[in-house]
């Protein structure tokens, strides 16, 4: 891959922050978006703007037939079987909480089961906690090692006829660890319940088959796949989704409408109700063909060498502590520098241009498994640079030497 090409292809990073070239590792927060995405949503604005599926007019059918592409191209992305199995969501958050409104109120009763893992984001813990305590269920929780990896066995203890749903992330956002999906989905399996990935941070650095894995649920969001803000996908297999209640009430979610009963609409319109995000569905397209056209396997070979280059660089600073050292990783590199808080070194290293998160990652419990507050992530992605990782190294250095002299 022509890494200068690629950036060429990024207005965003082209600019100078305090003075300093912008150097950008806030990727699992959000990554940036190549010039075809925003030619895509101009273009849509420019040309074809019009509400879809029920026009009568040119533009109204060709908006329809480009944000129905789009879903298309989703289904091929992810390897689902039809594109009927596609919802459009505003995100990872609002594809949990789909699942949570409507499938867990309909299946998940008293003294159910669901069972997540210490590495959650608050938005796969958050609705399964509401949900069980309107339906006194149960939250089970997988624990993890030192290295911030699932502990399988105690997994399969937590397996029982009881366990309606498993609900887990595919890969760590506060870590990187990938968790063994595949494993866990045939475990859950084996005794009737039912799998839900949280592919926030996977569904752009991993090849994902939903047919071959088997999950039940694929829950991710477009802006961390090099596209735009407010937008998700919820992925569910056929037979669940036509099993499940819908969600939202309104427009295009229903058949037919009297003031004594309502049916609803044919998957995936029962779940899409009211105007969706036509324009930022039909720029998603020109995200996934970025990604098509690079190869998720050569995007993951320069992102997996970024991340053992900044490992090898950063092992040896006196103070530096690496927070999650899973074996199988996603590019995330999760520290803290002895004596100082987080916040403090982001800023450190937010006036040398260099733009990483703080804090706690939406992952309170994980955090507090480690007994800290907090970590500085740096996230790498496919348009970062060997040349970024030691000038991100070498200023860890820097800050580490104040209090680690
Ligand atoms: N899960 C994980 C693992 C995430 O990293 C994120 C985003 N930080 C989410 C869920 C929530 O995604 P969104 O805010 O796009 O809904």
């Amino acid at each position: 891959m022509n890494i200068e090409q690629i950036r060429g292809l990024f207005p965003v990073l082209h600019q100078e922050v305090h003075g300093k070239p912008l150097i950008y590792f806030d990727n699992a927060a959000t990554t940036q978006k190549p010039q075809a995405v925003l030619d895509a949503l101009a273009g849509y604005y420019s040309h074809d703007n019009s509400n879809i599926h029920r026009g009568a007019h040119a533009l109204a059918d060709r908006a329809t037939r480009y944000y129905e592409e789009t879903r298309e191209a989703v289904r091929a992305f992810i390897g689902a079987k039809e594109a009927e199995e596609i919802i459009f969501t505003k995100g990872t958050t609002e594809g949990i909480n789909l699942v949570a409104q409507t499938f867990g109120r309909k299946f998940i009763g008293k003294g159910d089961e669901i069972i997540i893992s210490t590495l959650e984001h608050h938005s796969n813990i958050v609705p399964w906690q509401m949900l069980c305590e309107e339906k006194e269920a149960v939250l089970r929780i997988i624990p993890i090692n030192e290295a911030g990896e699932i502990i399988f066995e105690e997994f399969e203890k937590l397996l029982s006829p009881k366990t309606k749903l498993v609900s887990i992330v595919h890969a760590s956002n506060a870590l990187g660890t990938i968790n063994p999906v595949k494993e866990v989905i045939d475990a859950a399996h084996a005794v009737g319940a039912k799998v839900l990935l949280d592919g926030a941070q996977s569904t752009s650095h991993l090849e994902i088959d939903v047919q071959e894995l088997d999950c039940d649920f694929l829950a991710f969001s477009a802006h961390k796949i090099y596209g735009p803000t407010g937008l998700g996908v919820l992925y569910g297999k056929r037979e669940v989704l036509e099993a499940m209640p819908p969600f939202l009430g309104g427009g295009e979610m229903i058949k037919e409408v009297t003031f004594e009963k309502t049916t609803y609409n044919d998957i995936p319109f029962k779940f899409e109700a009211g105007t969706p995000n036509i324009a930022d569905v039909i720029a998603f397209k020109a995200s996934l063909d970025f990604v098509n056209a690079l190869g998720k396997p050569a995007i993951k070979a320069h992102e997996d060498a970024l991340l053992a280059h900044a490992d090898e660089l950063t092992r040896e600073i006196k103070g530096f502590i690496p927070v999650g050292t899973a074996k199988d990783k996603v590019a995330v590199l999760s520290f803290n520098i002895n004596g100082m808080h987080p916040f403090d070194v982001g800023q450190m290293l937010d006036a040398k241009g260099i733009a990483v998160r703080t804090g706690h990652h939406c992952t309170q419990p994980l955090m507090k498994r480690f007994g800290i507050e907090g970590t500085v992530r740096a996230s790498f992605s496919v348009y970062n640079t060997k040349s970024e990782i030691e000038k991100l190294a070498m200023g860890i250095a820097q800050i580490a030497r104040f209090k680690n002299k």
